[in-house]
């Protein structure tokens, strides 16, 4: 049933690499919820939703928790950028490394933020004004120097950033909502999909279609089937419904990803092989982990 599988290989955030160039992806933050610094998190990571994906030369980047601190250390030695981030949306674990980005305090760099989860009357840049505003943070969203713009779209839209790079979205179950991504380059497909519930009456149909044939299926796995049923309407899912998606539409390797913040290294490595059992060639996602699709 699986083609050639995804090369993957794994390094520390203190080797202070980025993904480089092709396509490729890069986990900064894999964590759900709320960072887990400590000893029992320190192989898989406690950094949240953050992902470096190389088109090439162009960079784009997946949400923004805390693990995007540590890549705009690094990345503030490839200034002048010029670089899209994609929302899956903006609960606190997704936006919270923005004020810690490095980049943004940089004049030379041009950033486009984009997000398509938003209702009538609220924008993305409304939401980040909000956010950094007093007496909750101490400085407003006007302190980066950086030229940021703001590109509020409907999850359902195709975007098209970039010559050669195809961005298809769709809704998510995800209280709030959230948008799915399926990023499209050089004939490989990447698909996100986090934030997201899966349904109890089938597989999610808007889902299935992100994922259709992807190289790479990144999935909020954030329980086991045996957890749900105490979790149910929190707007996450598990590893065996990322299987039965993945398998139902050919994904060549589905990723472990949004680790619930109670799951420690020794839980997610049991996490590994149960999931790697039922379908080879399934990774859980660490901080370090680069795949070349
Ligand atoms: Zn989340
Ligand atoms: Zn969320």
């Amino acid at each position: 049933m699986q083609a050639a599988r995804v090369r993957a290989t794994v390094s520390t955030v203190s080797e202070g690499k980025t993904a480089g160039g092709d396509f490729q992806v890069r986990f900064w933050g894999v964590r759900g919820s709320i960072a887990t610094p400590g000893p029992a998190t320190a192989r898989y990571g406690g950094n949240t939703s953050s992902i470096e994906v190389r088109c090439g030369k162009r960079l784009i980047l997946l949400d923004a928790g805390t693990g995007m601190r540590y890549l705009g250390n690094i990345l503030v030695a490839e200034a002048p950028l010029d670089t899209d981030i994609f929302f899956t949306h903006t609960h606190f674990d997704h936006v919270c490394g923005l004020p810690f980005f490095k980049p943004f305090f940089q004049p030379q760099n041009s950033f486009r933020l984009w997000a398509g989860h938003l209702g009538a009357g609220m924008t993305l840049h409304r939401v980040l004004r909000e956010f950094m505003m007093a007496p909750l943070f101490p400085v407003p969203l006007g302190i980066f120097a950086a030229d940021i713009s703001f590109d509020d779209f409907h999850a359902g839209d195709t975007l098209r950033p970039h010559p050669g790079i195809t961005i298809r979205t769709a809704p998510l179950n995800h209280p709030n909502g959230a948008t799915g991504y399926r990023i499209e380059y050089a004939g490989k497909v990447v698909a996100y999909i986090t934030d997201t519930e899966h349904r109890r009456d089938g597989l999610d149909a808007d889902v299935l279609k992100l994922i259709d044939g992807a190289d790479v299926m990144i999935y909020d796995a954030s329980y086991t089937d045996a957890e749900y049923p105490t979790h149910r309407d929190w707007g996450h899912s598990t590893w065996e419904e990322g299987v039965r998606l993945a398998n139902a539409a050919g994904v060549k390797t589905l990723v472990i990803f949004h680790h619930d913040p109670g799951h420690d290294d020794d839980f997610m490595d049991r996490v590994a092989i149960d999931a790697a059992t039922a379908r080879p060639g399934t990774i859980v996602a660490q901080e370090g982990l680069v795949l070349r699709p």
